[in-house]
């Protein structure tokens, strides 16, 4: 069995921790120690649970707290070589810290989780985002993507669960607070998906196993819970309440699949 729970969602930080086994996890780090470690406990850990961190990119919000929780407690990190290397040049990389290089090619066993690395189109060094199995349940993460590829929507398909960044409505941040060349960023190729990009690409996977799908990374300024989910709802051809949603401060509470 594989079961996970999100410790927080969004721009303002993410974490997600996934389970099989005696092995548990964590998708990115963008939450300062103590803030991590009280979700943790919320979410009925203890960092010494932890086996390792799996990044998917550099940006601040995914790896700001990465090497501090790792140092802190002697887990190893997993990231990409590109990935490393924007950390090192932001001085992020704390040295004793045990580091396994990932590529796009290959999956990674961690205990009892095989890790499935896949490459996405996004503003950073070296992005992947992860498929991660008991090697049986499949669950499938992607959000800070500006486009999709097929190599994404192969790499997510006939999951039993897909947590999916649904950024932002195109009308709320076209009308919203930030300046011109910070949407077009979001907007473009390179940035984030918003509500109806999430849908066309949950629309054209293989779904006959889904069981869980999550809606995640939502902005809190260019976003609504609700329209994230109708969106998501339309292409699974499903009630909205079927639909979950990753918040920023409760994240999600544990599902098993
Ligand atoms: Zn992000
Ligand atoms: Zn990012």
């Amino acid at each position: 069995m594989l079961r996970f729970a999100s410790l927080a969602s969004g721009s303002g930080g993410n974490c997600l921790v996934a389970e099989s086994g005696r092995t548990r996890v964590l998708v990115d780090c963008g939450l300062n120690l103590t803030d991590a470690e009280r979700r943790l406990a919320r979410a009925g850990l203890q960092p010494s649970d932890i086996s390792a961190i799996l990044v998917t990119h550099e940006h601040g919000d995914h790896g700001g707290g990465v090497f501090d929780f790792a140092a802190a407690h002697g887990v190893a990190v997993y990231l990409t070589y590109g990935t490393r290397a924007a950390m090192e040049a932001e001085g992020k990389v704390v040295p004793g810290v045990k580091v396994v290089l990932v590529s796009g090619r290959e999956p990674v066993a961690i205990g009892d989780i095989e890790a499935r690395p896949f490459t996405v189109p996004h503003d950073a060094r070296e992005p992947v985002q992860y498929v991660l199995s008991d090697g049986n349940a499949r669950l499938g993460v992607l959000t800070d993507i500006g486009a999709s590829t097929a190599h994404v929507e192969q790499s997510l398909s006939g999951l039993d669960a897909l947590v999916l960044e649904c950024n932002y409505d195109l009308d709320m941040l076209w009308a919203g607070p930030y300046p011109r060349w910070l949407k077009q960023r979001i907007e473009g190729p390179f940035g984030h998906l918003d509500n109806r990009q999430s849908e066309q690409i949950l629309s054209r996977l293989d779904r006959s196993k889904l069981k869980h799908v999550l809606g995640a990374h939502l902005s809190q300024h260019n976003n609504k819970p609700a329209l994230a989910r109708a969106a998501l709802a339309r292409a699974l051809g499903c009630t909205e309440d079927w639909v979950g949603i990753a918040f920023q401060d409760e994240g999600f509470d544990w599902r098993s699949i």
